[in-house]
């Protein structure tokens, strides 16, 4: 399956090719710099199965809409 159009981000759940509506921001403490984000898309269906995913390992920093979201510099 080639997506039609590779500029429309989709969502980063397994085998799902939804347009993302959200962007959640984590960071490993075991790999990662305090100030380091590391970034899932998600679209509605599975925004809160890959927080939660985040969440239980502590990992979760940010929760943010899609069309909020701004990168940080250099990213
Ligand atoms: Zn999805």
């Amino acid at each position: 399956m080639i997506n039609p159009d590779p500029e429309t981000p989709i969502c980063s759940a397994k085998g799902c090719r939804a347009p993302a509506a959200w962007v959640l921001a984590w960071n490993n403490p075991k790999i990662h710099t305090p100030e380091r984000r590391k970034t899932w898309l998600a679209c509605e269906e599975h925004r809160e199965h890959l927080a939660q995913f985040l969440g239980v390992r502590g990992f979760l920093k940010d929760v943010v809409r899609f069309e909020e979201w701004e990168a940080p510099e250099g990213a």
